[in-house]
Formats: C-alpha cells, sequence, structure tokens
C-alpha cells in the first residue's frame, strides 16, 4: 500500500472523538459518522467525515483507495491488561477447577501462577519468543492494535529481565505496539517461601535489585503489583511501588479481585494510572475513583472463566465518574483469551455497561490508562491510523454476537497488519 489511503464506503466510522477520558454521560456517545471515510497520511489520520467531503480533498483523490464494503470501522482495540509471554497453558487445572478446586486451592497446592513460573524458568527462549509472537498475530486478527504486557512469570532477576526484553525484541518484529509493565510482585517465589525466608525479604530484593535492574535497561514503563488476599500486602504494594515510582515507573495494581484489601484507595493516593479487577470494590473505593484520574480496568473475562458469579459493579463506577476502562487480562490461569469483542460481550449482558461505553472502554479510556490518548484510541485528525475494520453494519452487534470474530481487517499505522480476505 501507498503511503496515502483513503477508506471509504464505511456505513459506521465510529470514531470515539470528544473528551478525554470518558466520564459519566459522556460515555453515551461514540461519535458514530455514518457513510463516512478516513483519509491516511503516512500512517495517521488526515481526514474523517463524510464520505462525500472526504473523498472531494484534493489528497483524497491522488490516494490509493480501499473500498470498505459498508462495513463499520472502529480505533483498533488497546487491550491494557494483559500477561503477554507464558510457556503453557493451563488447561488441566481449568479441568481440575471445573470439578470443585478453587483458584486459591490450586495455587496453595503450588498450582497457579506458581506453576506457570516453574515451566518458564526452564522454558527456551526461542519458544517463549514464538509463543508470544504466535498470541500478537491472534491480537491483530482480533482487531487490537496495541497492548500491555505485564512480566511476572519469572520472579527471578534473570527471567523477569528474560520476560521484558523478549517483548523489546517483538516490538522491532512485529507491528503490534508493546508497552510494558514490570510486574516482578506477582506472587511469592518458591524459594521465597520456605523456612527463614519471608516475604518481606522478597520485596527488599525487588525494591533495592530488580526494580533498579529493570529501569537501567529501560526495560518498562510502569511497575504492578498483585495486592491481595494471600498475595502482596498494602504496605508491600506501596513499597513496591513507591521504589518503582523513584526509577520512573507509573504504578498501577491488581486490586480486589479475590478479597477487599484497601488496594484501591492506595492506588488513586499514590496517583496509580490504573487499579484493575475491582470484583470486590465497596462504594467508598468508588467515590474515591469517581474523583481520581486513575483508571478502573475491569477484566470480566477473569469472572467468566471462573465462574463467578459476582463481577465488578461498572454500572456504578460508570453513573458515579469513574474513568472505566475494559481489558481482557490475557494470561492462562484466570482469562486465556484475546479477544476484546467477547470482553465487550461480557461487559454488555453481565455488567450492564451500554455497547457505546464498552467500546469507549476498550478503545480511548484504555489509552488514557496507558498515557497514549493523544496518538491512538479514537479516529480524529493527527492520530494513528490505528483501525480495526468489521463485517458488520452496526457497531452494536459487535457484543451481541458473541463469541465470533467478526474482524475484515486489521491496520496499524495504515498498514494491514491482518486481512481475512487477501489484499
Ligand atoms: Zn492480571
Amino acid at each position: 500500500m501507498s503511503a496515502s489511503l483513503l477508506l471509504t464506503h464505511c456505513t459506521q466510522i465510529v470514531t470515539l472523538r470528544g473528551a478525554v477520558p470518558r466520564r459519566g454521560a459522556a460515555f453515551a456517545d461514540p461519535g458514530v459518522i455514518r457513510d463516512g471515510a478516513v483519509l491516511i497520511l503516512e500512517g495517521n489520520i488526515a481526514a474523517v467525515g463524510p464520505r462525500g467531503k472526504v473523498e472531494a480533498l484534493p489528497e483524497a483523490r491522488r490516494a490509493e483507495k480501499l473500498d470498505a464494503g459498508g462495513r463499520i470501522v472502529l480505533p483498533g482495540f488497546v487491550d491494557s491488561h494483559t500477561h503477554l509471554i507464558f510457556p503453557a497453558s493451563r488447561a488441566a487445572e481449568y479441568e481440575e477447577r471445573i470439578a470443585g478446586t478453587s483458584y486459591e486451592e490450586l495455587a496453595h497446592k503450588g498450582g497457579g501462577i506458581l506453576s506457570t513460573v516453574r515451566k518458564l524458568r526452564r522454558a527456551p527462549r526461542e519458544a517463549l519468543k514464538k509463543r508470544a509472537n504466535d498470541a500478537l498475530q491472534r491480537f491483530a486478527e482480533h482487531g487490537t492494535t496495541t497492548i500491555e504486557a505485564k512480566s511476572g512469570y519469572g520472579l527471578d532477576a534473570a527471567s523477569e529481565l528474560t520476560i521484558l526484553k523478549l517483548q523489546h525484541e517483538l516490538r522491532k518484529t512485529q507491528p503490534i505496539e508493546i508497552v510494558s509493565t514490570f510486574l516482578g510482585a506477582h506472587a511469592f517465589p518458591p524459594e521465597y517461601r520456605g523456612a527463614g525466608k519471608r516475604g518481606d525479604d522478597y520485596v527488599e530484593f525487588l525494591v533495592h535489585k530488580l526494580i533498579p535492574a529493570v529501569t537501567r535497561e529501560g526495560l518498562a514503563e510502569f511497575c504492578d503489583v498483585f495486592c491481595d488476599r494471600g498475595a502482596f500486602t498494602s504496605k508491600q504494594a506501596r513499597k513496591i511501588l513507591t521504589a518503582g515510582r523513584a526509577c520512573g515507573l507509573v504504578p498501577r495494581l491488581h486490586a480486589e479481585q479475590l478479597a477487599h484489601t484497601g488496594a484501591t484507595q492506595l492506588g488513586v493516593a499514590l496517583h496509580a494510572a490504573s487499579c484493575d479487577h475491582l470484583d470486590k470494590i465497596d462504594r467508598a473505593d468508588i467515590r474515591a475513583l469517581a474523583k481520581s484520574d486513575t483508571v478502573a480496568t475491569l477484566l470480566p473475562g477473569c469472572c467468566f472463566h471462573l465462574g463467578l458469579a459476582r463481577y465488578a459493579p461498572a454500572r456504578v463506577l460508570i453513573d458515579d465518574g469513574a474513568i472505566v476502562a475494559l481489558a481482557t487480562d490475557y494470561n492462562p490461569g484466570t482469562s486465556p483469551t484475546l479477544s476484546m469483542a467477547m470482553i465487550l460481550s461480557l461487559a454488555c449482558t453481565q455488567m450492564r455497561m451500554s455497547p457505546a461505553e464498552g467500546l469507549a472502554a476498550a478503545t480511548i479510556n484504555a489509552a488514557f490508562a496507558l498515557g497514549r490518548h493523544k496518538q491512538i484510541g479514537s479516529i480524529e485528525v493527527g492520530k494513528f491510523a490505528d483501525l480495526a475494520l468489521f463485517d458488520l453494519d452496526d457497531y452494536r452487534e459487535i457484543p451481541y454476537y458473541f463469541g465470533v470474530n467478526h474482524v475484515w481487517l486489521t491496520l496499524k499505522r495504515g498498514k494491514p497488519i491482518y486481512s481475512r480476505s487477501p489484499q
């Protein structure tokens, strides 16, 4: 494709233009342009609007044309919470959970996160890279153009650095943008669990050794902590995130997934970019989030996969004015999906978000959670031409047809990274 591209005959362009981040009533307007066109120059959006207007521009007449054939166009999904690099599925545990063993019981028996850690430490580097590369292709097939990716299945210096370095290499060899987060505080590693070794020693190791090593090499932008029952305490999380901040890493948190621990209030106090999960938050947490710029990132794929009845209170969060984002939490233990469309279906059906709210949460608010709202997350002049075209007539059909991928074409900075039919 040439440097200029005219994307035309789009039944709906869901622009998500307007105020950033989306809060309250502003969530309701997805900024749809009917019978529209988008002009792309050098990978950026040069014009977007009604077809007649855009097609009349002199640059549009010179551009290569791509007929969308009446399909709908959205900003590429921004998946702001993934655990991209892991060595294998945990399908056997899935079967055990179906038979009645809880996620926390499995973790207690040495399964869960630690079983993935043991496998990752032994896995050949190239095998990890290939698995991640294959997943990134699947992300593109499902309309996702940017992901956040966490470390956290290594939990020792060598393996954590390997994960972050692999993310760095993948950034250069494939088109999806990867935003790196250091999650050394995902779980306490096996070597810090026995007699004589305490969790606080691991926290000291993270604060004094690993965080400085990660930042010395510029391997991450964010620092995350799994602050929950059976994981890190609020006090430990504060120490780790403060040390990360001092090294230039912006905090974010896994908060209130299994139990209410005060992680959300901590996140707000530390001006975290996001607090994620939030299945067990209370009214005071919601009020604190609503008054803050900390994004409430909801991960309904986890509740679905674990078969839980209680989802995060998206409706109250939105109505009270919190910034809500949606993400897959792609990981082998609790949410092995990379389909943002499936997450939208869960958000709409199980959490009563409207399709328009869901799309804003999966694009512009997720971009805000990653500090990239000026470049991505909406279809507006000057932003990257990161677009997903769906073989549908109406954006509401994306969550409606649950479990079916309708992506027809994905563009990253104006270039096709997935096409259902040959270009
Ligand atoms: Zn997670």
